[in-house]
């Protein structure tokens, strides 16, 4: 007979390794089971984020600035270096040993879990009628294994366009991005998203003469339009080369080269680069997943169905992150894997989307919690709005990042924070201001009346609360 668990997890990436140790803590005899093969052609967990996603470029994102600092701003504060290099393969090999590092740290967290170790299998699971799980090994073999709950957290993987099959050679996807170990002198990127955004910053901080094709009119369309603008204010400075309402419809691969033709709004071009990175999204990672009778049920984008609580309808079968609705974001699928392990334990668990941040790890960085104006202006909802440049806090202008602004969205009557929106430096830490505030129905008044530390980037918060009823102290209103 089969090994049967209290609960078997499909996929080891935050969603999946997070609801498996927080299963294994509330006393539930746990698997997580995982098919990711790492660099080294060894298992190793952690999925798409600490593999191939947040933790690797986010290190890139940091060797590059350390070396665009140097070669760029240093001498604003009075030091030269001549003579600076980039060593790309060791960029890459220091990236790589942060990704073992932490995907061997959830070996060993799995196996921490005081009295009740989590159960790590590595090969790909199919989920059979009857909470049955088969699963194929690396070696070929297959086995199987039942549960009484199974979370499928099986994540997402990156679209494929027709006229651009990834070779990673040429042309890369997502992870093929996070592997290239020269400066291409020329890259194309396609999808001006948060991949495009933050691979397209890695390159152009290192040489590269960067341009990215959007189809869309409009850049950053999912930011608040006065962050977008900003924002793009300061790529542009850059000289990340950023082309909307382009529709790329050929990607020839031709020697070492790639040839594309795209067509914007003033005709058909052409042009030519060394390295293709696609990032025009990702979708849920659900094919082989499901055996015919499960019940389990997929949307029109591939993505399983579910409830506000990640029940799938499916007695027992939840799903969680990135293979279900709601944003593609490592710390939301860690989040309603919290929440399912505790809801299976019998304890309320509940996630709220209107809650989850965004980061967007550029030069400046872009962070947002909540609505937007567009959005505001959508449903009808009447807002006031405070806005803050950082250009006017002394600790930005201090540390020579100047860039960018804070900008507060309340309800209107009620003062109510309905969104908070950010560029600049270290937003990537201050949002979670905003979020707080918002979990716990903050107004903008509350934000306005807390006492902020100075010098802190952080006083633009501040301001910004202030300036939604027109008291700024620094800014005439
Ligand atoms: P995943 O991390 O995709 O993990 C799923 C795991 O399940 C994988 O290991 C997969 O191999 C395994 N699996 C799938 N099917 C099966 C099966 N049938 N059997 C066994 N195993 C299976 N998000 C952020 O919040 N911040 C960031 O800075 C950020 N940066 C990113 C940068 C890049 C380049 C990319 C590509 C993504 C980034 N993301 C970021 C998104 C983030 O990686 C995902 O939102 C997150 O990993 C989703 O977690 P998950 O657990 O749902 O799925
Ligand atoms: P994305 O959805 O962020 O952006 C894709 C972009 O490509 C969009 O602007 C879209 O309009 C454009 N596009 C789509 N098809 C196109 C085409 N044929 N030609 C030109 N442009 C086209 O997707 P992504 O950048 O691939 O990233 C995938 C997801 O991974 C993100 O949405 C996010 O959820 C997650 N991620 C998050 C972070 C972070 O949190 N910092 C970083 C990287 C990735």
């Amino acid at each position: 007979m089969s090994e049967q668990f209290d609960v078997v997890v499909i996929g080891a990436g935050p969603g999946g390794y997070v609801a498996a140790i927080r299963a294994a803590q509330l006393g539930l005899k746990t698997a997580c089971v995982d098919a990711f093969i790492g660099k080294d052609g060894k298992p190793a967990l952690g999925g798409t984020c600490l593999n191939i996603g947040c933790i690797p470029s986010k290190a890139l994102l940091d060797s590059s600035k350390q070396f665009h600092n140097l070669t760029h701003s240093f001498k604003d504060h009075g030091i030269s270096a001549d003579n600076a290099r980039i060593d790309v393969p060791a960029m890459i090999a220091r990236k790589d040993k942060i990704v073992k590092q932490f995907t061997g740290g959830i070996a060993m967290l799995f196996k921490g879990v005081k009295g009740n170790p989590v159960t790590a299998i590595a090969g790909f699971a199919t989920l059979k009628p009857g909470k049955v799980i088969s699963i194929k090994g690396h070696d070929g073999k297959s086995a199987e294994i039942s549960a009484k709950h199974v979370i499928i957290a099986a994540g997402s993987q990156p679209i494929e366009l027709p006229f651009a099959k990834f070779d990673n050679k040429l042309i890369l996807d997502n992870a093929g991005g996070l592997d290239v170990t020269e400066v291409p002198k020329r890259l194309g990127v396609i999808g001006s998203g948060v991949i495009g955004l933050e691979m397209g910053s890695v390159w152009r901080r290192l040489g590269s003469e960067v341009t990215i094709l959007e189809a869309l009119p409009d850049f950053l369309a999912a930011a608040d339009a006065d962050i977008s603008k900003a924002a793009a204010r300061e790529f542009k400075k850059q000289g990340l080369d950023i082309k909307l309402g382009a529709k790329v419809s050929k990607a020839e691969i031709k020697g070492n080269e790639v040839h594309l033709i795209y067509s914007d709004a003033s005709g058909e071009k052409s042009l030519v680069v060394d390295k293709l990175l696609v990032a025009v999204g990702r979708k849920a990672a659900t094919a082989g997943l499901l055996a015919e009778g499960t019940g389990v049920k997929l949307d029109d984008r591939g993505r399983i169905v579910v409830d506000a609580h990640c029940a799938t309808g499916v007695e027992g079968v939840w799903a969680i992150g990135d293979c279900v609705r709601g944003p593609m974001l490592a710390h939301k699928a860690s989040e309603e894997g919290i929440a399912v392990a505790e809801l299976i334990a019998g304890l309320p668990g509940h996630v709220n989307l209107d809650t989850v941040p965004w980061v967007i790890y550029t030069e400046p960085e872009i962070a947002w919690v909540g609505k937007t104006e567009a959005e505001c202006k959508a449903a009808d909802i009447p807002y006031k709005v405070g806005s803050f440049p950082f250009a006017a806090i002394g600790r930005a202008v201090a540390m020579n990042e100047p860039a960018g602004l804070v900008k507060v969205i309340a309800h209107a009557e009620t003062d109510r924070i309905l969104g908070l929106h950010m560029c600049g430096a270290n937003v990537s830490e201050m949002i979670h201001e905003g979020v707080v505030a918002m979990e716990f129905n903050g107004s903008a008044d509350d934000l306005a009346r807390i006492c902020h530390a100075h010098p802190t980037l952080s006083e633009a918060v501040h301001e910004a609360a202030l300036a939604v009823d027109k008291r700024a102290i620094h800014k005439s209103n």
